[in-house]
């Protein structure tokens, strides 16, 4: 199962995500997180990325689609994966479509977060992450996810921020890409909407990403039990 999720930054897309994962036993491929750990051990990768990140801007994608695709390739997703933060924009889809085409394969499901643009932004702005598990949600914008005092809600564990989460200029500029309808993020979304439109696959999974994680998480999963012909794919 080769499963897209997209959502803007402040959809909880991490979230749901993991739940994808749970679910389909598929490696959870989030390219930011992969950008952050080489940045935290202070590769080469990371150095290149390392600017580009923190100013909000896309890695090069002649850097980041060989890294996604060289990462599919691993043995963890033979049986598929969940890639979360790539396609980010339509040349990024574009060669994706193209690189699972020369395999016979293609994406067999598209998933995707409907926010709009100001309520993304404070939800972003309100997020700590866990050090001890980032798929801890603490929210100090989100009442249901309000941390423990200063501490995560689920674990304890110490809170902190992502430096790029506090910078509404990198905010802005993430967003920007998000909502590109020409070369964008939602351009790489209708991209494969209409591969969708006139072969039938991917499948197409919209949430209202208004609703709390838990509504979200259940509208996610009921429609995941209808799509029984994915599900022993
Ligand atoms: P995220 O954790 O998804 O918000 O990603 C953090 C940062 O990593 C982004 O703002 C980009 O600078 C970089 N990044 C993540 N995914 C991609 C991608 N598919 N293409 C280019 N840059 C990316």
């Amino acid at each position: 199962m080769k499963i897209v999720f997209f959502g803007p930054n402040g959809s909880g897309k991490g979230t749901q995500g993991a739940v994808v994962e749970e679910r389909y036993q598929i490696p959870h491929i989030e390219t930011g997180i992969i950008f952050r750990k080489n940045i935290s051990k202070g590769t080469e990768l990371g150095e290149k990325a390392k600017a580009y990140i923190e100013r909000g801007e896309l890695v090069p994608d002649e850097i980041t689609i060989p890294m996604v695709l060289e990462r599919l390739k691993e043995a963890d997703c033979s049986n598929g994966w969940l890639l979360d933060g790539f396609p980010r924009n339509l040349i990024q889809a574009v060669r994706l479509d193209e690189a699972l085409r020369r395999e016979g394969a293609g994406v067999d499901l598209l998933i995707e977060i409907i926010l709009e643009r100001e309520i993304a932004k404070e939800r972003i702005m309100g997020r700590r992450i866990c050090v001890n598990d980032n798929n801890h949600p603490n929210n100090i914008n989100i009442e249901a996810i309000k941390p423990n005092g200063k501490r995560c809600r689920i674990c304890g564990g110490d809170l902190k921020t992502r430096d790029d989460d506090q910078d509404e200029a990198a905010i802005d500029q993430r967003h920007d890409i998000y909502y590109d309808t020409r070369n964008g993020t939602l351009a790489a979304i209708q991209y494969f909407k209409d591969l969708s439109d006139s072969s039938g696959i991917p499948a197409i999974v919209e949430l209202d990403g208004k609703r709390s994680i838990q509504e979200v998480t259940r509208e996610l999963a009921s429609r995941l039990e209808k799509l029984e012909f994915l599900n022993s794919a």
